[in-house]
């Protein structure tokens, strides 16, 4: 079976797990913070348990989605310390896990390298016009800030996951930017295996007054991203922010070959329910896809995780036929 064949869509069969959802940042389009020191951290026992009812689920990524703690604050090193053994703890388990956790120190990430299989991070727009908007309280999305992370990930070859998210204020102009961006950060270090494109969507929670992103102007998005990215690096939606099944289909004609996360539960948008593998299998065979799951890692990476990681990776591509 090939990732790269011409009818293949993909998914990553998941879960999500929420270290904290306290976050310092307070972005004006958020559904998933509370404040911090107001929401409990998820423990190692609690987390077992939960990767023991996954055991027998098919289900192959963890993804560790957290909100941040204060890159000064007295409490970051227990905070990271407890991502990273949730992360050992998927691992030990059998699950392969990918962190997503905002900015990270150049140490951090070099630690988070040993105990993941990729990670990721969104560069959402680069445009520093949203700090005076969605993100004037939020100075993890400084956008200098996140492009190092791109850097530093391709410093120390760990493969990643980035993306834009659109609707918050931008231009047209600025996708283009945004994308660039991303397509020349991977032109010096081939490390990104997907982008996502999020279209934003409004939540319950958030204070944000704007409308959906216009689902109509996807396909329109991502046929000009594949213009603009890579033959290597694929385009994910999230299928359940696309909820008009003839869009996503138009999307996936126009260029978006993945899916993301299948998890029971979109933790950044808790509004919009995923349609679950069956119900996206049936929406794409009827143009003539073929919905297949993948690992959190694409194989050309293989080879930059260490020998532990590599192994039960392999294992996985034997379960998945991959
Ligand atoms: S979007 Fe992310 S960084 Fe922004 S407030 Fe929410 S959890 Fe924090």
């Amino acid at each position: 079976m090939s990732l790269s064949g011409q009818n293949i869509v993909t998914y990553s069969p998941a879960y999500t797990i929420v270290p904290t959802y306290e976050c310092f940042n307070r972005c004006s389009y958020c559904n998933f913070r509370t404040e911090p020191g107001k929401s409990p951290w998820l423990t190692l026992e609690a987390a077992k348990e939960i990767f023991l009812q996954l055991k027998n689920q098919n289900v192959c990524e963890i993804l560790i989605l957290s909100g941040e703690v204060h890159p000064h604050s007295a409490r970051r090193e227990a905070w990271f310390e407890r991502i990273y053994d949730l992360c050992a703890l998927a691992l030990a388990m059998g699950f392969l896990p990918h962190t997503n956790v905002g900015p990270l120190s150049w140490t951090e990430m070099q630690k988070l390298k040993t105990v993941n299989v990729s990670m990721g991070l969104m560069l959402e727009q680069l445009t520093p016009k949203l700090l005076n908007t969605v993100h004037r309280h939020a100075p993890s999305k400084l956008p200098e800030v996140r492009s190092q992370q791109l850097q530093w990930a391709g410093d120390l070859k760990i493969p990643f996951t980035t993306g834009l998210l659109l609707g918050i204020g931008e231009t047209d102009a600025d996708w283009w930017e945004t994308l660039t961006a991303i397509s020349e950060s991977h032109a010096h270090y081939h490390h990104i295996q997907e982008v996502i494109l999020q279209p934003h969507s409004p939540g319950t929670v958030q204070t944000f007054d704007a409308p959906p992103f216009d689902p109509h102007q996807l396909p329109t998005v991502i046929a000009k991203a594949r213009e603009i990215l890579p033959a290597d690096m694929t385009i994910q939606i999230p299928p359940n922010l696309v909820e008009d099944e003839n869009w996503l289909l138009a999307c996936i004609a126009a260029g978006a070959r993945d899916l993301g996360g299948i998890s029971p539960k979109d933790e950044v948008n808790p509004d919009y329910p995923h349609l679950q593998e069956q119900e996206l299998r049936n929406i794409l065979e009827s143009r003539g896809w073929e919905l297949v799951p993948r690992l959190p890692l694409y194989p050309q990476f293989d080879e930059w995780l260490g020998a532990g990681l590599q192994q039960q990776v392999q294992e996985w591509r034997e379960r998945f036929k991959l």
